[in-house]
């Protein structure tokens, strides 16, 4: 992160950091829609490609609206270097093939989003990576899952959709007394709630899709980490095999960090409003999200995360019918796997997200037929109770 930023607070970096104002003097950070570069003379252009002369050549190596954004949000991961990427599962891919070789293994949370299980078996794996898969919160199973060839712990927190928590103080000290790095994907709780290299994460990679969007415009990804790692390692690779971000979308999502903070304490307050009544529901069976008491990893989540996040899910009696009627049942809320949005979403997991696992592996992972998912976004929460309720109410007491 730039120096000049260090003495700021988190709002202030969210709104300031990275912009290197153009002799224009603009004051909102300009788009530099532009695939290439002029240089000054032929011994110029040589110097800047030998990389005698730092300076930019073509975008995708480097651009400025991009590096705008990829600096901002270090700044606010307390991260040396960020390299942003086309999309977050390019994040969670450029990590990988920046950081690993065939005949490495990877130990990850068997909680974590469905594209990265499918990168990690059925694509790394063909190239000799093989990844073992542990309960996020069982600390034993992860110091039982590494072995000599381990490089790389892989972890989501709070997971989707239970909201489980992985204690990331925790398994940085196993990853480091093994030798292995750790990964933690941050997209649910974003920097203004979560930041894992304060607690020992090595590297944090994102779905700047999701809260760093937060109005559902643009796909898009980053990685933060050390200069060497993620500023020579992770951003050799996409300069290379050009997994990177357009400057259109880099605009976009720095546009979205300076008023990232401002969302996500709006996205919980919601969250924890919609999950305290939804826990008095007669057709709800179970409420998760860690701002409940009645969260078993409710005391982590207060250490951990400076708010619970915007995600709560439930479990409606009477299993996938009795779900569907409630999805169905509401006319507001957005009927989609999205989340992360301005706009309230609603997923019936067990039919959608974990549609392609089997009966059994759903039921190892505690996805039940009745689960729904809901992303708390920022309408009125009245609203969105009075919309659920419509929705429940077409449940059979
Ligand atoms: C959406 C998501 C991803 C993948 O991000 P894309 O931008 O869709 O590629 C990775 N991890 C988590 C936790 C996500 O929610």
């Amino acid at each position: 992160m730039s120096h000049e930023f260090e003495e700021y607070g988190f709002d202030t970096r969210a709104v300031r950091a990275g912009h290197q104002r153009s002799l224009e003097g603009e004051n909102s950070e300009p788009i530099f829609a532009t695939s290439s570069y002029v240089f000054g003379s032929a011994q110029e252009a040589a110097a800047r490609f030998s990389g005698a002369q730092p300076g930019n050549i073509y975008s995708r190596f480097t651009n400025p609206t991009v590096r705008t954004f990829q600096d901002r949000l270090a700044a606010l991961e307390g991260g040396e270097a960020c390299v942003a990427t086309a999309s977050g599962m390019a994040a969670i891919l450029s990590t990988c093939m920046a950081l690993l070789k065939a005949g490495d293994h990877i130990v990850c949370s068997r909680s974590v989003f469905g594209s990265t299980v499918q990168l990690f078996s059925n694509i790394l794996g063909r190239f000799g990576i093989a990844t073992t898969y542990v309960p996020l919160g069982d600390a034993d199973a992860w110091g039982a899952a590494i072995g000599p060839k381990t490089r790389l712990l892989f972890v989501e927190t709070p997971s989707n959709p239970l909201t489980e928590l992985a204690d990331i103080n925790a398994l940085a000290r196993l990853a480091h007394g093994r030798g292995c790095l750790l990964v933690v994907d941050n997209c649910f709780c974003t920097p203004a709630l979560q930041r894992p290299l304060e607690h020992g994460a090595d590297i944090v990679v994102h779905s700047a899709t999701k809260y760093l969007d937060g109005q559902g415009r643009c796909v898009g990804g980053a990685v933060v980490g050390d200069a060497e790692r993620v500023g020579k390692e992770v951003f050799g690779f996409l300069r290379t095999a050009g997994p990177t971000m357009s400057p259109f979308n880099a605009w976009v999502f720095l546009k979205g960090l300076e008023t990232l903070r401002l969302r996500m304490a709006a996205h919980c307050a919601s969250a924890m409003a919609l999950a305290s009544w939804l826990e008095d529901q007669p057709q709800v069976s179970r409420v998760y999200y860690p701002g409940l008491t009645s969260h078993p990893q409710h005391e982590l989540a207060r250490r951990q995360q400076a708010d619970f996040g915007g995600i709560v899910a439930f479990d409606v009696r009477g299993g996938r019918e009795a779900a569907w009627r409630v999805v169905d049942g509401t006319r507001l809320i957005s009927i989609t796997a999205n989340l992360g949005d301005a706009k309230t979403t609603i997923t019936h997991a067990a039919t959608t997200t974990h549609g392609r696992l089997t009966a059994e592996q759903r039921a190892d992972a505690g996805i039940g037929d009745g689960l729904l998912r809901v992303a708390v976004g920022l309408e009125d929460v009245e609203d969105l109770k009075a919309d659920l309720y419509r929705g429940l109410a077409q449940v059979p007491g």
